[in-house]
């Protein structure tokens, strides 16, 4: 299949409108910003990282009728950077205007049950789960998911609203901490290590992925990517593959992360996110388009981009955990070092406050070779005392 410009594309200077003001959609307004798009932003969050960048911010929250009126009323099409934005907002807007990925998408993946259920449906390998309802849906301990994980189905992220339990009774403790939420447990596999792929799908239906990412979490949070990852060739292959099975069973538009575990050598599909993902962040140095270029091109109706990437990569995380402690949001950590790497590029996303275990910003090490890359993201992760 192929694209040729056409009528129906959305051309700069158009408007989108971005549901979300993080830093994904801060990267999201500097692509279309680029490529001569205005950017309106509903964010409830008056310092939101990309409201203060956008052409126009919206402080209100998702639900809001007449924020969402003025979105519908001013933008030509309309995307997200977060999951957890109300299907019932999309569904509103996508009366009048294009909005991906679509409400039902977004909805799938804002809910860990509907996910899991949706990947076992489509065939796909996932770890062995049972969903929690109530206390009695808890499996007795002579079975064999303990120990397991205990996730919250919904607003779990950054390995909140997780718990590791050893038995039913820890589970059952886990389960009322959690207030009775639906949950899904799942049995705690031994990893050899985890990936994603992260890739574009556009309204015909082309898929353009980037390389499989090797990912290492600190504490549940994404921590150090490393690009191309280190597994064989038929892995990475494997899950560019099942990535891109996941996004057409979807029928997705627009840019979607797929999270695996390599567990004995098999790829396990962990969880996806509608969106930009944090192991992507690669892209914007390392790539010829990155991933927010392609969801605005994707949301756009235009060809997506290239995502061959140029160079290989390391991205490493910067936490509010390295600010100092007795006038966090005033000082910055000790930058010198780091920016004395020559190849290090260095994004930080303007949060005024720094809180532990709130994403501020992050690193990419480019390299010719990715050992060297690996060696330079490292050392400059010590000289920031990261994890420390
Ligand atoms: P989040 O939404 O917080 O990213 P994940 O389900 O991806 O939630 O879990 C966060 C991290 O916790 C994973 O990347 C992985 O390192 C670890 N983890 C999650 N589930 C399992 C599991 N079943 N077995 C082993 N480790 C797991
Ligand atoms: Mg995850």
């Amino acid at each position: 299949m192929s694209t040729q410009l056409n009528a129906s594309m959305i051309l700069p200077p158009a408007r989108l409108g971005m549901l979300g003001g993080g830093q994904l959609g801060r990267f999201f307004v500097i692509a279309a910003h680029e490529m001569g798009y205005q950017v309106t932003v509903l964010d409830p969050d008056k310092n939101s990282p990309a409201g203060k960048i956008a052409d126009t911010h919206i402080c209100a929250s998702y639900d809001d009728q007449v924020a969402l009126k003025a979105l519908a009323d001013t933008c030509q099409a309309i995307t997200t950077e977060f999951e957890n934005v109300p299907a019932a907002s999309l569904s509103f807007l996508a009366k009048t205007l294009p909005v991906h990925p679509s409400a039902n998408a977004v909805s799938i993946a804002q809910h860990r049950v509907s996910e899991k259920q949706f990947l076992h449906s489509a065939g796909l390998p996932i770890a062995p789960f049972a969903v929690i309802q109530q206390a009695d849906d808890l499996p007795t301990d002579d079975n064999d998911i303990y120990p397991a994980i205990l996730k919250v189905a919904r607003f779990g992220y950054d390995g909140k609203g997780q718990a590791r339990v050893a038995n039913r009774q820890e589970a059952q403790l886990a389960f009322a901490e959690f207030k009775q939420e639906e949950c899904v447990l799942e049995k705690m596999l031994k990893l050899d290590y985890e990936v994603s792929v992260v890739l574009a799908r556009d309204l015909q239906g082309n898929i353009s992925a980037f390389q499989t990412a090797e990912n290492s979490h600190l504490n549940g949070i994404l921590d150090v990517t490393i690009v191309p990852a280190r597994g064989s060739d038929a892995i990475n292959h494997q899950a560019q593959k099942l990535a891109a099975l996941v996004a057409d069973k979807l029928e997705y538009t627009g840019v979607l992360a797929v999270e695996f575990f390599v567990c004995n050598g098999e790829l396990l599909v962990n969880e996806m996110a509608p969106r930009p993902h944090n192991s992507g962040h690669f892209t914007i140095d390392a790539c010829v388009t990155n991933q927010f270029e392609q969801q605005v091109r994707a949301i756009t109706g235009l060809p997506l981009g290239s995502s061959r990437q140029h160079s290989p990569a390391v991205m490493v995380n910067l936490l509010g955990d390295i600010w100092p402690e007795d006038v966090k949001g005033m000082q910055t950590p000790e930058w010198a070092l780091a920016f004395n790497a020559p190849q290090l590029k260095m994004h930080l996303y303007g949060k005024l406050e720094a809180r532990v275990g709130r994403k501020m910003g992050h690193f990419t090490i480019v390299h010719t070779s990715r050992d060297d890359a690996i060696k330079l993201a490292m050392q400059a992760r010590a000289d920031l005392k990261i994890g420390e």
